[in-house]
């Protein structure tokens, strides 16, 4: 079986990180004794091969992925960033967790074996980064043009971008991130117009084509933005 090893003066233990780029790779404390590597690789060699089969049949789907295929890569148009994971199996532990090592570098630890506590987490890892990201978008737009909201909640919504309560309280689909930053400003503007007028009238377009003159086209990547949403979520 092919591996890396990689020393992490950080780490006190061992750790096996597999990803679909980087294949296995045996992360030791400094000091291991590499002797004692293949033996571990032989130990886990089960959990190892049924892990490589995965990523392998991931990478032959292009579209309509299985849901119990996890992404190795997700790429956030909206706020052009890549996040590689790697799914880090620690023994008898229950629980998933994701955390973000470094920019760009997602590790999903835990009970990794279990596809649908891995999804989960890295939902809510796109929420969180959601909201991090797209609730300043939101009150930078606001201040810029004037708009005044109450507050922004983020979620994850199946049918729609983004809504507007007659409070002015802001809903924001995560899975906003999956569209180019200008069609992302576009759905914002246009909640943001609700906060002036709460429906769809002839006022309420004039405002917002105030903001975007090609709504029509705009509209039209919004809605083909729902064929990019990726299997996992
Ligand atoms: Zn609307």
């Amino acid at each position: 079986m092919d591996y890396r090893v990689r020393i992490s003066p950080r780490s006190r233990r061992v750790r096996l990180n597999l990803s679909a780029r980087d294949g296995l790779t045996i992360v030791v404390p400094r000091g291991f004794d590499a002797r004692r590597i293949p033996g571990i690789v032989e130990t886990r060699k089960g959990w190892i091969e049924k892990h490589l089969r995965r990523f392998s049949e991931a990478a032959r789907f292009t579209a309509g992925n299985p849901p119990d295929i996890l992404p190795e890569q997700i790429d956030l148009p909206a706020l052009g960033e890549t996040w590689h994971i790697a799914y880090r199996s620690t023994g008898a532990q229950e629980v998933v967790e994701v955390k973000a090592v470094e920019p760009g570098e997602l590790v999903v630890s835990g009970a990794v074996d279990d596809p649908a506590a891995c999804r989960s987490v890295l939902k809510r890892w796109l929420r969180r980064r959601a909201a991090e990201r797209l609730a300043p978008l939101l009150a930078r737009l606001a201040e810029e043009n004037g708009f005044r909201y109450d507050r922004v909640t983020i979620r994850s919504q199946k049918t729609r971008w983004g809504s507007c309560s007659a409070r002015k309280t802001i809903s924001l689909n995560c899975h906003l991130l999956f569209l180019p930053p200008d069609v992302v400003r576009y759905v914002l503007l246009h909640e943001l117009c609700h906060t002036v007028f709460m429906n769809h009238s002839d006022k309420f377009w004039l405002l917002l084509d105030g903001f975007e003159p090609d709504g029509k086209a705009m509209r039209r990547r919004m809605r083909a933005g729902w064929k990019d949403l990726r299997a996992w979520l």
